[in-house]
């Protein structure tokens, strides 16, 4: 990889993404859609090769060499999310599918634990991964939903979120920044006021961990899921970030292979974390190549990143506010780099 970390030289960064060498339409490709997945640099598309011509191989179930580089190399992508997101310990991070994968595996476990008359509030900002799970568990548990509401500008109507927040919440889910709007949370206010009632925090970070910088202790959040492919890792791979009291406290999602500690026809037990979730055979060449892509980022520098983008955030607020007749959506001073807009009486397909 070249020196990208002592200057941000976009011409060396745009040179490492081998998808942006391309022309389309006659000119060179301008990729604008990194909210719904991110290209990948050359040295994640190198460790992913790298990993099946080398060392493939199922990981934690063999004693030979490629199993245990497999195994190795897997583990290690944990400790670098351990690291980067501030887990306590390396068994709060466990794989998922991505962030879809990881609120599902938390809405399940939540059906043992609620009941009608508890109530699970969620915003009106919502990416359906963040939604639908929410709905499936209010059916299944008898619970009621309830949701924030937004203000015109696109922040979440914090006044009604406190209002809403009772003793009756259980549990209470957002997106830390919202794909839609761009919208930064207030993650540790909202997060306070559901600890004092007593309530379970997750935060949708699939846009946040690509974006931010994220400390899930500082934060104090229970649960947190970020998508790989979101920060130029693979897709199919993802985390859930939990405090080891609530990992410890759901039941496992899918049974199978890895989850289990002992099997007999009548009954099993279950293995510690993170494997007590991680049921069947992981995407090992995903979690390979994310731990290149967690390498990438740290070169690149988190700090160096959000101040590039934000840069090129003005940039672009500037120039579409002056097109006649473009209405911006999700004006809130903390804001990510996505800019949502509409022009009257004209279909965005158009
Ligand atoms: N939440 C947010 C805020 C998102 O932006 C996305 C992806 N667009 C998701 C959830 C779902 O992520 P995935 O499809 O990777 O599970």
């Amino acid at each position: 990889m070249p020196d990208l970390c002592s200057m941000y030289n976009v011409e060396a960064i745009r040179a490492e993404f081998p998808i942006l060498q391309q022309t389309v339409h006659g000119r060179p490709l301008v990729y604008l859609d990194n909210a719904a997945t991110t290209q990948k640099p050359r040295s994640v598309i190198q460790a992913i090769v790298n990993h099946y011509e080398n060392n493939n191989s199922n990981v934690h179930r063999g004693n030979h060499t490629l199993s245990q580089r497999a195994t190795d190399a897997f583990e290690a992508t944990r400790g670098k999310l351990q690291r980067h997101l501030n887990a306590a310990f390396e068994h709060e991070i466990i794989y998922t599918t991505g962030t879809t994968g990881a609120i599902n595996l938390v809405a399940h476990g939540f059906r043992s634990l609620l009941g009608p008359g508890d109530e699970v509030l969620v915003s009106q900002l919502e990416h359906h991964s963040n939604l639908v799970p929410w709905q499936m568990l209010a059916q299944h548990s008898g619970a009621t939903l309830r949701y924030i509401p937004i203000l015109p500008d696109g922040s979440l109507d914090l006044d009604e979120a406190q209002r809403l927040i009772n003793p009756k919440t259980k549990l209470l889910a957002f997106n830390h920044i919202s794909n839609a709007l761009g919208t930064v949370n207030p993650v540790k206010q909202l997060t306070d006021w559901a600890h004092a009632v007593g309530a379970c925090v997750l935060v949708d970070g699939a846009q946040g961990m690509a974006h931010r910088r994220v400390d899930v202790q500082a934060l104090g959040v229970d649960f947190y899921t970020a998508s790989a492919h979101k920060m130029y890792a693979p897709t199919g791979i993802g985390l859930l970030y939990g405090k080891t009291e609530w990992l410890e406290k759901l039941p496992p999602y899918q049974g199978g292979g890895e989850m289990i500690a002992t099997v007999t026809m009548a009954h099993s037990t279950y293995a510690p974390l993170p494997f007590k979730f991680e049921a069947g055979t992981p995407s090992i060449e995903a979690v390979v190549g994310w731990g290149a892509a967690m390498d990438w980022v740290t070169a690149l520098g988190m700090d160096a990143l959000m101040a590039h983008e934000s840069e090129l955030m003005a940039y672009g607020t500037e120039q579409l506010t002056a097109i006649d007749g473009l209405v911006l959506f999700g004006t809130t001073a903390d804001k990510a780099a996505v800019l949502s807009f509409g022009f009257a009486k004209v279909h965005p397909y158009d």
